[in-house]
Order: structure tokens, then sequence, then C-alpha cells
């Protein structure tokens, strides 16, 4: 008798859910479909489930190797946090502020703002960093006509707006720091409406920027704009594991879903599918009555599902570096730069300048990191890239760029720190896993869900429909899962 062909799948295992990729929105639809009752799988193709949510072990410390903190507004992480029965670990940032480096020093980022648009310009935080020339520059916004720089649609990007109302200072000095922190992108490349969802409405609301702000700030939970968990953000991940395990679901790692195909449309109830193959090669095959796809793999994927999504191109971002230090440093127990610092973009490109596009101070930044790591240890991260960036830091080897992390935190931090303070330090490469918001991703996002919607059965879901960030993520793939359900 001939041996099987490992290349060539079983018969298909049947699920009433599929979710393919295992990342925080594949595991919140999974888990939301298990508790209304249905045997669930998710299918990642990595060996650990939790996407840019991970995590790494660095001298003997547990850290989140991606993303660190949610933004609070919505409410949604919290609120998914306390259904999982982790409610309590959730918790604040210490409230020391954050800086930006710029050409000429270190200023501090304002600690009420969007993306670093303030809500007052004469804010002593504010006036030190942009100056006085900014400052009365940025109060023009007031005096501007609601509608200007906001015009547009759509099309409006975040930087024309910030530079139309606010000047260039307020723009360069705060924003584009903030934007390149946090989407690793540039502000004139981003639309508002992705980033800053509702600031162009509270302008024609409010009548100025500064106002806009305001009222968005004021909308938010109160207290800081972000938060995390006690142990980092990986518990989060492993409650929604957990959860799932706890009901019809479970979870299956290494296995990466290469080919989707829907079964006759007369098919009752109508079904999909799923081709998977593990790390061996070995091919596999599912059957599923719904199919949630939570990864940009969506798009080719579903091309055979959902015809409309051929010729769709989403703008996959930039590929970003993080290098964790672990170092003995009493001088940072006073956290000389709060909880970490963000580089304009001037001082990346100058000759001798900082690479690094931002700094997380850690053990200021959390408690409990101070705390597991003791007095006079600290825990800094570095982030190097941004969209459309030359491979710079990314390309050299370990022991470089370790080098290179030490001297842009010892220039950030304004403290000397040498190899000699080094304990232990961790690279982590990041690809496409943030997704540039750009005017053109949101097109192409537009058509996926319009392409998806007239399948039953089907949903998409993650950060590369919904945009960057576990408080966008998480509501999306709730509400994916609703309209799944309902539509059955
Ligand atoms: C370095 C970094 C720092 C960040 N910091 C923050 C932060 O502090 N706060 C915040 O809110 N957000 C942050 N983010 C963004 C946030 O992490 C993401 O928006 C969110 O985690 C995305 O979740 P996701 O499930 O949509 O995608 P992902 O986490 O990318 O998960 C997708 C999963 O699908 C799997 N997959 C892909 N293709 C297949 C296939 N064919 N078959 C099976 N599996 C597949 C992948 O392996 C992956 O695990 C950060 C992101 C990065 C990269």
């Amino acid at each position: 008798m001939a041996a099987p062909d490992p290349g060539q799948p079983g018969p298909a295992e049947h699920w009433d859910a599929v979710v393919v990729g295992g990342g925080v929105a594949g595991l919140v639809a999974a888990r939301d479909l298990a508790a209304s009752g249905l045997r669930t799988l998710v299918v990642e193709a990595r060996e650990v489930v939790g996407g840019a949510v991970g995590r790494h072990v660095v001298a003997g410390l547990t850290l989140d190797s991606g993303a660190e903190s949610f933004a609070t507004r919505g409410g949604a992480v919290a609120e998914l946090a306390l259904e999982l029965g982790v409610g309590e670990r959730v918790v604040r940032p210490e409230p020391r502020g954050a800086w930006v480096q710029l050409a000429h020093g270190a200023g501090p980022l304002p600690r009420a703002g969007v993306l670093g648009i303030p809500t007052d310009p004469w804010a002593a935080d504010v006036r030190q960093t942009v100056g006085t020339l900014g400052a009365v520059r940025a109060s023009v916004d007031r005096m501007l006509p609601a509608w200007w720089g906001a015009r547009g649609g759509d099309e409006v990007s975040l930087g024309s707006l910030v530079r139309r109302r606010m000047g260039p200072r307020v723009l360069e000095r705060l924003v584009r720091p903030v934007v390149a922190g946090v989407h690793a992108a540039d502000p004139d490349d981003l639309a508002v409406d992705a980033v800053a969802p509702g600031l162009r409405a509270a302008l024609a609301q409010q009548g100025s920027l500064a106002g806009a702000v305001r009222s968005l700030r004021a909308a938010a939970p109160a207290g800081s704009a972000v938060a995390g968990f006690d142990g980092g953000l990986h518990v989060l991940v492993d409650a929604l594991a957990a959860d799932l395990a706890g009901r019809a679901g479970q979870i299956r790692t290494g296995v990466r879903v290469v080919a989707v195909r829907q079964l006759a449309l007369a098919a009752e109830p109508p079904s999909f599918e799923v081709v998977t193959e593990d790390a061996e090669g070995a091919a596999g095959l599912l059957r599923a009555d719904r199919l949630v796809v939570a990864t940009p793999a969506a798009v080719g994927l579903l091309a055979g599902v959902a015809p409309q999504m051929a010729g769709v191109v989403l703008d996959p971002g930039a590929e970003v570096v993080l290098v964790a230090l672990v170092l003995d440093a009493p001088a940072l127990d006073a956290a000389p730069r709060g909880t970490g610092v963000l580089t304009s973009p001037a001082v990346q490109s100058q000759a001798r300048g900082v690479r690094a596009k931002a700094l997380t101070h850690g053990t200021a930044k959390w408690a409990w990191l101070a705390a597991a790591a003791g007095q006079g240890r600290h825990v800094v991260r570095l982030s190097y890239g941004v969209a459309g960036d030359d491979p710079g830091p990314r390309a050299l080897p370990d022991d470089e760029l370790t080098a290179l992390a030490l001297r842009d935190a010892s220039t950030l931090l304004g403290t000397r720190l040498g190899a000699d303070q080094l304990v232990a330090s961790a690279r982590v490469v990041w690809s496409q896993s943030l997704p540039r918001p750009s005017a053109s991703h949101r097109e192409a996002v537009a058509r996926v869900r319009a392409a998806v919607a007239p399948t039953p059965g089907l949903a998409v879901c993650g950060a590369w429909v919904a945009g960057n960030g576990l408080a966008s993520v998480v509501p999306d793939a709730r509400a994916a899962t609703r309209d799944l359900l309902g539509r059955q």
C-alpha cells in the first residue's frame, strides 16, 4: 500500500467556526464565538498566539516584546478584561509624562493632548517645547474659521490640518514625533479621520483644534489615556486563551492557512474549506460553517470567496525593530525623562544624531516592572524604523545594534550608559504589524469590507481593517463577531 502523501490533506475536520490568525483580534473573535456555544478553532501560523502582543524573557524578566499598553478611549479593552476575570490587573502607568527629543534638546510632551496636539498652546509643558513663537502661532487656531484646514473629506491629512491651524512648530516638535512613535508613519501620509476619529467633527463643533482635542479628551475615561496590565499586556492574551480553552474552543499553533474555498453556494448552512500547512509541510483540511479571517493575509486567501477583493492592495507599514536593554543603572531611578522619549525626525537625520524613533523607560512607566527588576535595575526599550525608511539600523548585526541602542539611550535619557552597565539585551523584529492608516489603505479597507459583506458566514477583523492598537482592534473584532452571528 502506498504511504500517505503529506502534501495531500486527509478528510476534512468539521468545526462550527474557524478563525485564521491568533493575534488579539482572532482570539477575541474566537472567544466570543465560543461563548455563544460554537465549537471554534483558531489556526495560528506562529508557534505562539498573541501576534503583535508578544513576550520575551530578558535577564529573567518577562517583558512585552511588541505592544505594551492600550488606549483607554472607548473602554472596550478594560471591559473585555473584566469579562475575562483580569479586570483587577489593569494598571495605569506612573504619572510621569513623556518627553520629545528635538534638534536643540529635550522638552516635555503635552500631558493632555491627542497625538501630540495640545489642548492649550500656553500650557507650561507645551510652551517649553514649542517656544513662545510656536505658542503664539498655535493660538491663531482659535481665530481661524472652523473649516480652515479641515475641508477635503477623507483626504485631509493630519499633517496638513495641524500645520494650517497650529503652525509648523506644533507639527514638527509634537505631532510628528508622536505619530512616528505610535504609527511608524508621517502625519502628512495619514488621514485625520483614520488616526483621530471624531476630531474633525469636534473641530466643526468647537470652532478650534485645541477645543476639539479638549472635547475628545473630556469624552474619554478619566485619568491617563493609556493603561496596561500588571505583568505585561500579554496577560490579556493568556486570559483570552484560557477563557477559550474553558469553552468549546481550541487553538492550533504552528499551522498556516494557505487556501480557503467556499463550498457550493446552495450548501446549508454555508460552509468553507480551509487548507492548512504545518511547519513540516503537512497539509490539513478543515470545514467551517463560519470563517473569521483576522490577518491581512485575507486579501490573498479570500480571493476565490469574495471576488471583489481582487486587486486590493494594503499598505503593510514599516518594519519595526525593537531593542530591549536591561541595565544596572541606579542613575535611572530618578526617571530623568519620565516614562520615555520620542524623537523628532530632525534629530534622526542629523549626522551623529539619535537613530531611535522612540524610547520607553519601562521601569519608570510600570510599577510592577520596577518591582520585578529591583532597585537600580532598569528596562529601556528603543524602537527603530519608519515606513519607507531604508534598512538603516535594522540591518546591523546584534552587537552593533545593541551598541547603537546604548548610545541612543544615553543621549535620550541624558545619562551615561555604558556596556559595563548592560545586563542583557534582546532584539525583536515586527514586519507588517503596523499597517499605515493612509488614505489609500482606508480605501482598500472599504473595498475589503464591501467584498466580504455579501458572503454569509464570513467575517474579517484585525488591525489591518480596524486600525492599529487594541482600542480599535478589540471592539472591531467583537462587532464583526456579533454581525457574523446575527447574519446566521
Ligand atoms: C512593535 C509594536 C508595538 C505596538 N505597541 C502598541 C501599544 O503599545 N498599544 C496598542 O494598543 N497597540 C500597539 N501596537 C499595535 C497592536 O499590537 C496591534 O494593532 C494588534 O496587536 C494587532 O492585532 P491583530 O490580531 O489584528 O494582528 P496581529 O497581532 O498581527 O495577529 C495576526 C496573527 O495572524 C497570524 N497569521 C497571519 N497569517 C496567517 C495565516 N495564513 N494562517 C494562520 N495565521 C496567520 C500571525 O502569525 C499573527 O499571529 C503595536 C504593534 C507593534 C508591532
